[in-house]
């Protein structure tokens, strides 16, 4: 049975504060930590779902992006807010976040020493402009329509800001295309250079290819179609932002090496008309987190070949859902081997809605049944953060481990 030793963890996984293993914003982690998910299984024996966080896996990913990378690494933190992920991320060096939200800005500015906050949504509330201009002193904004500049200008009363503005880019292989709802056509992105410009801010270009993005080419075009913009403006340039949408590794996306991300956005801003004084940046949130935290999740009932198990699309498993992302599973079982021979399920979450389901199968041994958990990899991105509080289930307890990332494997 669960173990109940620990005096830190109730039944439900709550520390003695109620905290339910959320790390505190700052210095003081505390969240139990263990050698890998079986360990942590072992000893917890969890009826709600683990999620397990491999700081030294954040700290890898962002050593990899801070190296290879042609400029400033800003993190998206929407991608995985968890304070946790941005205490890692922090230690291991970065110092720029991309933030849409209050909230957000609120947790880099208050949580992190020396951070930076850029606001990058195009559309802002005037109370959270307010705000990040005069508690939280946030000196990056993005725009992408005339109006949102004169709200900005009026609402802060600051020229000592940056003003961004937000290109729109041509349609890429991605999984979520973003161009249509963000960004200005590219005389539009011009014309609002020059009138930043005209106004007495410095500004500079900004865009995102669109998320999961499995050709690094589109680098390349956007660059391209932001050099002609660059050109037609004809304005200082001091920032050049080429967006996230680097891609993580899935059952059913094989992807790309970032380096090769890198050498293309280093081949696109070799012929960029900028001078020394422009900072390029980029702002991934998807690479960095995704194969740093795992899901351990439990089989509460077995029907034929349906499992029911304690997450689902409503909580951790939105992208399975909304954009068809296999993420690997594998069983954990404790107390000896499973079956030898696989068999496909259908995973149900634990909501009462009928679509609750993961919409692919997923080859587990044929034994599996209640009680057993299932591990799900490369869980890090977009999952505890679009997670909803449906049904009363909002899975938040966070362990960390030690152990490597839980990968797809790649046959043949
Ligand atoms: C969501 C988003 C990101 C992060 O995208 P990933 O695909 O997770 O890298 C970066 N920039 C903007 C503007 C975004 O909307």
């Amino acid at each position: 049975m669960r173990n109940t030793s620990d005096p830190r963890f109730d039944e439900i996984g709550r520390d003695a504060d109620g905290a339910a293993g959320v790390l505190p914003r700052g210095h003081s982690i505390s969240a139990r930590s263990f050698d890998d998910p079986d360990s942590m299984v072992a000893a917890m024996r969890p009826g709600y779902p683990v999620y397990c966080l491999r700081p030294h896996t954040l700290a890898a990913n962002a050593r990899r992006f801070l190296d290879g990378f042609p400029g400033l690494v800003m993190y998206a933190v929407k991608c995985n807010p968890h304070p946790a992920v941005l205490y890692h991320l922090h230690e291991a060096g970065i110092r720029h976040f991309d933030t849409a939200s209050l909230p957000e800005i609120a947790a880099v500015r208050e949580g992190l020493p020396e951070a930076e906050a850029y606001f990058m949504h195009p559309v802002k509330s005037r109370a959270a402009l307010l705000s990040a201009a005069k508690v939280y002193d946030v000196r990056h904004y993005v725009i992408d329509h005339a109006d949102e500049f004169a709200k900005i200008a009026e609402v802060t009363g600051r020229t000592d800001i940056d003003i961004l503005v937000r290109l729109s880019t041509p349609g890429a292989d991605v999984l979520f295309e973003l161009s249509r709802k963000f960004g200005a056509a590219p005389g539009e992105a011009a014309q609002l250079l020059r009138m930043v410009h005209e106004a007495g801010f410095r500004t500079g270009l900004a865009f995102h290819v669109g998320s999961q993005c499995g050709d690094p080419g589109a680098w390349r075009t956007a660059l391209d179609s932001a050099a002609a913009v660059i050109r037609d403006a004809g304005v200082p340039i001091r920032y050049l932002d080429v967006g996230g949408g680097f891609p993580a590794n899935y059952d059913n996306h094989a992807t790309p090496p970032l380096e090769d991300y890198f050498a293309a956005i280093r081949e696109g801003l070799a012929a960029m008309p900028v001078g020394p004084d422009c900072t390029v940046m980029c702002e991934p949130g998807r690479a960095l987190v995704a194969n740093a935290v795992s899901l351990v999740t439990q089989v509460h009932l077995r029907k034929d070949d349906s499992l029911y198990i304690n997450d689902g699309i409503f909580h951790s498993m939105n992208e399975p859902a909304a954009v068809g992302i296999r993420h690997p599973a594998r069983m954990i079982r404790p107390d000896g081997p499973g079956a030898r021979h696989l068999a496909e399920f259908t995973i149900y979450g634990p909501t009462c809605d009928s679509t609750d389901v993961i919409p692919h199968t997923m080859a587990l041994p044929a034994d599996i049944g209640e009680g057993d958990w299932i591990e799900f990899g490369q869980m890090g991105a977009y999952s505890n953060a679009m997670s909803t509080r449906f049904n009363g289930f909002h899975p938040d307890t966070f362990v960390t481990v030690k152990s490597p990332p839980f990968q797809p494997v790649r046959r043949g």
